[in-house]
């Protein structure tokens, strides 16, 4: 039976690893850090939003994105700084903006079909993530703002996606905690949230049970084709104290399957393709719920505050999660204080709950300039791609394991 190393254990490697394992393939999952999930799949927003699906090529976002750059604690920051990769991406986002129509339509397609898979395998594995089956609300302010949103829903709902439109009175009766003032709202109500590390971590141990093995602590250096192989070759990772096993480590596979997150575009220059995923920074704060009033005082029906561009998860009793901010910023992965506040304050300003305790948390997202996945065969036949979910990564992932490992299946079966 064919053997596939996948390189990289967030969400993509995990659910492409549990995929291939249920159609029989031999599967290696390697990761530089010593457990799965550590990277962008860690703490992230935890919403599975279809609602969400809406890519972001449009002169709108690019006027505002230019007009926020003055703005230290705007939503969305770009540095100017010359950089080759950021310049070549933000040029092929602009020539994206003819498909905002499409690719929204197509991300919403692929949403509905991992809602639906997500939730099948987790019911199946009996995976605790913390799962809520609330729906998703999303917030506007201004009847400016709830304009636009009209004109986004009609595309959401083209792409066949059940999403209504709701009052000031209706959005608190779904969500009594809030408390500000609105000029209207959208409910998604099959939307959900979870953990995705829990979820992440679960599914691992799942699959390790059903077969696959994780390498963890080795980065994948250069993968080397025989005429029916591929050696993919890999050094200890920072992260691995295990002197014993110093040098080179060498793992034959028949196929290698890419789901490295941002490394993806290193990774596709190692293996002569061009995967242009770039690094846009978010921000997460998890706000531990250790009094009754906190418990009590946030939502459980996850958010997407459309002015601030933030959103909220409740994971569990005890912890609430927001995250927002995307910044052009090259692989820098500081948690900068001045841009944890603004989300700091944003829960003092919206809820009444304690914000003493609370964990902060920087991700990168694997963007492609045309907020697609890439989920492709590469140049080498025996290269396969799952990567670059952007900012929908923990929403797509249950539809594009399958996919890849359907193409898989079709070109070199079990
Ligand atoms: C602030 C924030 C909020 C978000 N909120 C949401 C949300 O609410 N809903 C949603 O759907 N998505 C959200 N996302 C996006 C989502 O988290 C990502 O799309 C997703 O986690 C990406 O998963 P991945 O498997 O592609 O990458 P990762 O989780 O980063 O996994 C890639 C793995 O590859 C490994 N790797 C890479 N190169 C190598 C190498 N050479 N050798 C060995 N290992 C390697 C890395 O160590 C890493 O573990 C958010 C992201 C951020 C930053």
């Amino acid at each position: 039976m064919p053997h596939v190393v996948v390189i990289g254990a967030g969400i993509t490697g995990v659910t492409s690893a549990y995929e291939l394992n249920k159609l029989g393939y031999e599967v290696t999952v390697i990761d530089r850090h010593l457990f799965p999930a550590m990277e962008t799949s860690f703490a992230n927003g935890g919403q599975l939003s279809a609602c969400n699906a809406e890519v972001w090529n449009q002169k709108a976002t690019v006027l505002k994105g230019i007009k926020w750059m003055s703005k230290k604690d705007a939503p969305l920051l770009l540095n100017p700084s010359f950089s080759a990769h950021k310049y070549r991406w933000l040029i092929e986002f602009l020539t994206h903006i003819k498909n905002y129509k499409a690719n929204t339509i197509e991300t919403v397609r692929l949403a509905l079909l991992a809602r639906q898979r997500l939730f099948e395998i987790a019911e199946k594995e009996s995976i605790s993530f913390d799962l809520e089956k609330r729906g998703i609300l999303h917030m506007y302010h201004t009847k400016e703002d709830y304009e636009i949103a009209k004109k986004v829903n009609d595309v959401l709902v083209e792409g066949k996606l059940e999403r209504n439109a709701i009052t000031p009175d209706e959005m608190r009766a779904i969500e009594p905690t809030l408390t500000g003032d609105y000029f209207g709202g959208y409910y998604t109500a099959g939307d959900a949230t979870g953990d995705i590390h829990k979820f992440s971590v679960g599914l691992a141990e799942k699959t390790q049970q059903n077969g696959v093995k994780y390498r963890f602590g080795l980065d994948v250096v250069d993968v080397k084709f025989t005429q029916d192989k591929a050696v993919v070759h890999c050094k200890n990772s920072s992260e691995n104290v295990n002197p014993s096993s110093d040098g080179i480590t060498e793992i034959i596979a028949d196929l290698v399957l890419v789901c490295g997150g941002v490394g993806s575009y290193q990774l596709a220059d190692m293996l002569g393709d061009s995967v242009n995923v770039y690094p846009v920074k978010g921000y997460s704060i998890t706000v531990q719920l250790k009094d009754e009033r906190s418990v009590k005082n946030a939502p459980w029906v996850s958010l997407l505050d459309e002015s601030a561009k933030i959103v909220t998860s409740r994971l569990g009793a005890d912890r609430l999660r927001i995250a927002g901010t995307a910044e052009f910023n090259g692989y820098n992965r500081d948690i900068r204080a001045d841009r944890i506040q603004p989300l700091i304050n944003w829960v003092n300003q919206n809820f009444d709950i304690s914000t003493e305790h609370v964990v902060p948390w920087a991700g990168l997202r694997p963007m492609m300039p045309n907020m697609l996945p890439v989920v492709k065969q590469g140049k080498q036949p025996r290269v396969f791609y799952n990567t670059g979910h952007g900012h929908l990564g923990w929403t797509l992932s249950a539809a594009t394991a399958v996919l890849i490992s359907q193409e898989i299946a079709e070109k070199f079966p079990s």
